[in-house]
């Protein structure tokens, strides 16, 4: 109730919230006490969370900040979800994102751009702004975001939070919806890394239902937190920090070398020679799997239906021009393009051969280090609508982000300083293959 309360009377100022449903809310509330009198409870039981609005919950509308599915109302639940509603987790609802999770603004859904709380007149970063502003408005103290070139990082830093991004297939992702089937992985945002810890404890897991789901031991994410840093080599990729740079992320990147220094961790230089690489590989890898996936939107399977067609393939056609926003369709027509007969070679086959050396590039880079330091983006959050005009600038701003999704990699992004101005930047450290308790100590001990 008081979380409720809360957001009604500050979400109007974010817009983090687009789905609200308070009686489902309260009954989850209602149930979370009974387990909570019965003794069935765990250290979660009760504690509300925020949901990204693509990840499917039987009976809430589940709409990824689009037309195109603006009156869906999911029929099953996330196994991501279930996990966590399986310890008495209570639902406060859905929240802003990007159109499909594409963007890295939260400026492209169809229910409106979210703020970033820190000041109104900056995005929160993209495309998990919901979740990172919700938690940082202090209007769930936690949530679940999706990461498929920087969607939990990158919101989380440009809002002053705490989100890890795991290696890929940790996190089942049935019932989340797709973006980029070979990117995509879930994660949570809350204040602390040993917050996120203790969510992932819940949400990591095997699940038949997604073919990518990791059959492993379950780990405890906790285990490591205050594990002493004496020793630990953390690598500084030449390419990330030579130019390019804000001034403010800068000096947040030698104050957090000099933290580290200062906890006794050693610094060692290191090089990810196909950094420029990265940016072009990603976005045509992920647009050549979501012109894909969304195929699946057409106003017959799922989907907005238009009013009125001469012909079937007018409908067809209307259902999706009127359905999606600018942003989807424009990254469709890459995939569609980059896939296509003729140009196949061209781009997708040279897309997927960079994204072998880019992992090549990391496993080379680890023999050297056990944890690398990366800004999370160059610039703390931009200004509402300084991007609009100039797509090809939004995805250049993914460079610190999107190699770690085309690696599979983990990745955790902590809060570091501030800018002139006073909005929040993060660092990110990048870890190996299932090192996710190692990066969370680190960002545990430099909160
Ligand atoms: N900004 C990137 C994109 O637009 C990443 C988004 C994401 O991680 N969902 O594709």
């Amino acid at each position: 109730q008081d979380y409720l309360q809360h957001i009604h009377n500050e979400n109007a100022a974010i817009n983090a919230y687009v789905h609200l449903d308070a009686d489902k809310t309260l009954h989850e509330a209602q149930l979370a006490d009974e387990r909570l009198q019965s003794g069935m409870s765990s250290l979660l039981t009760g504690v509300p969370i925020a949901y990204k609005d693509n990840f499917c919950q039987d009976g809430w509308v589940t709409s990824c900040g689009s037309k195109m599915l603006e009156n869906f109302v999911a029929p099953y639940t996330a196994h991501v979800v279930q996990n966590l509603r399986n310890k008495g987790m209570v639902t406060l609802g859905k929240v802003n994102m990007d159109e499909f999770a594409m963007g890295s603004t939260s400026e492209s859904s169809y229910f409106g751009i979210t703020r970033n709380p820190w000041n109104h007149k900056h995005v929160p970063g993209g495309s998990s702004g919901g979740v990172a502003a919700a938690v940082a408005a202090r209007l769930a103290p936690a949530a679940l975001g999706s990461d498929t070139g920087g969607s939990i990082r990158q919101p989380a830093a440009h809002c002053g939070v705490t989100g890890i991004k795991p290696t890929y297939g940790i996190i089942s992702r049935f019932g989340m919806v797709t973006y980029a089937s070979s990117l995509d992985q879930a994660g949570p945002i809350a204040q602390t890394a040993e917050d996120c810890a203790l969510l992932l404890n819940t949400m990591a897991g095997f699940d038949e239902r997604d073919s990518t789901s990791l059959e492993r031991p379950v780990e405890d994410y906790l285990r490591d937190l205050n594990q002493p840093l004496t020793g630990l080599r953390v690598g500084l990729p030449k390419e990330y920090l030579e130019g390019g740079l804000s001034a403010d992320v800068t000096a947040t990147v030698q104050n957090t070398i000099a933290l580290l220094k200062s906890l006794g961790a050693v610094m060692v230089d290191i090089s990810l020679p196909q950094t420029e690489f990265v940016i072009p590989a990603y976005y045509v890898i992920a647009s050549a799997e979501a012109s894909a996936n969304l195929s699946r939107f057409d106003g017959v399977r799922y989907g907005h239906r238009t009013d009125s067609f001469s012909s079937l393939d007018d409908f067809y056609s209307k259902n999706r021009a009127e359905g999606f926003g600018e942003e989807v369709k424009r990254r469709i027509m890459i995939g569609t393009y980059v896939l296509s007969h003729g140009y196949y070679d061209a781009y997708y086959v040279k897309a997927q051969q960079l994204r072998r050396l880019v992992s090549n590039d990391f496993q080379a880079a680890f023999e050297q280090c056990d944890v690398i330091l990366a800004p999370a983006a160059p610039t703390a959050a931009p200004a509402i609508g300084s991007h609009s005009a100039d797509p090809v600038q939004m995805y250049l701003s993914d460079i610190f982000t999107t190699s770690l999704n085309l690696a599979g990699l983990p990745g955790i992004s902590v809060p570091a300083g501030f800018s002139q101005d006073g909005l929040p930047i993060g660092m990110q450290l990048f870890g190996n293959y299932f090192a996710e308790a190692k990066l969370l100590n680190v960002a545990h001990q430099l909160q």
